[in-house]
């Protein structure tokens, strides 16, 4: 039987020195369930420690294992869902792990474990880092565009995990000012709220249509009645995994729906498309037919070679409720 008394209590006190917590959870490690125990401590602490007792969403979560004396806290992360617009080509969404040591650091990332390219989950975590006096965060997006392609339009939706944040809750739109005055002209985050855990695999889960902007250039001229033809197509195009994703993507042929709504002419070689494309679909794959991985594509509609030079997402079809 364990003697909780003012010792433990100063122990819990010590190991949550400084975190801004209004609620706890707490729990025995023992093998036989002693509620008496357990209801004697709970009480005590709430007293004690000014907290409120939560079975469920609670800032910080108390181990006690009576046996060995030994008391741990964890901390709960605090989450905020928000949308960002990249705006500049060449940010990723989310830090890029060097592919040879896959963080650990070696000769060829001169051992940061990173490669050199900016991310918006680290352009925006020293400022998280800073407000919430956090440790550090992760970011969980809805999907992602590659590094090269721009988000536009109501971008794209996201939640942060803000990891053992001393403060809880602070002033978003002062956050959001302070990022967006920061990175003007190259991201932009907006909507910031708090949000409970759920929201991370509910953003995950959505499969939403989207519409892009490409600027397509060809290996020889094209005319403008090559290009009109182009307007109005829907197609059901058949796609093997790309190449440049067979790592992380099942190897298979996806069916998807594409509609080209707006095709026009701005040089020799080169036109802009407007499409809609249903989720999952591989644009620049589409265009240049990736060696016939993709059927029908852009090159294969011509019957010349082309690529996408440029590629926005311009608007992300998501359903009412979210
Ligand atoms: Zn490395």
């Amino acid at each position: 039987m364990l003697h909780f008394n003012t010792e433990e209590i100063e122990k819990i006190k010590k190991k949550l020195n400084g975190y801004e917590l209004t609620s706890f959870n707490v729990g025995l490690l023992t093998k036989r369930k002693d509620k008496i125990l357990l209801k004697k401590i709970r009480k005590e602490i709430s007293e004690r420690l000014k907290l409120r007792p939560k079975i469920q969403g609670e800032d910080v979560f108390i181990l006690i294992d009576p046996e060995k004396g030994t008391i741990n806290v964890r901390i709960a992360s605090v989450f905020v869902s928000g949308r960002y617009r990249k705006l500049k080509r060449g940010i990723a969404q989310t830090k890029f792990y060097c592919p040879k040591c896959k963080g650990k650091g070696c000769k060829s990332c001169n051992y940061r474990g990173k490669l050199d390219i900016d991310s918006i989950e680290e352009l925006i975590a020293p400022f998280f880092v800073e407000m919430f006096k956090a440790k550090e965060i992760k970011f969980h997006g809805a999907g992602r565009e590659d590094t090269d392609v721009r988000m536009l339009g109501l971008g794209r939706k996201f939640v942060i995990e803000v990891i053992k944040p001393k403060r809880r809750k602070i002033n978003l739109q002062k956050l959001q000012n302070a990022i967006n005055k920061k990175y003007k002209g190259r991201i932009e985050i907006f909507n910031l709220e708090y949000c409970s855990k759920k929201r991370i695999a509910e953003i995950k889960a959505e499969k939403n249509d989207k519409l892009y902007r490409a600027v397509v250039i060809c290996e020889s001229k094209v005319c403008s009645r090559e290009i009109e033809k182009l307007k109005g197509k829907k197609l059901n195009i058949e796609q093997k995994t790309p190449k440049r994703v067979a790592f992380r993507r099942a190897d298979k042929i996806r069916t998807k729906h594409v509609e080209i709504l707006y095709a026009n002419k701005i040089n020799e070689k080169e036109f802009e498309l407007i499409l809609k494309a249903e989720a999952g679909t591989y644009i620049k794959e589409f265009i240049s037919g990736d060696n016939s991985r993709t059927k029908p594509s852009v090159s294969s509609l011509l019957n010349k070679r082309c690529k996408c030079k440029e590629l926005d997402v311009l608007f992300i079809y998501e359903s009412f409720q979210n």
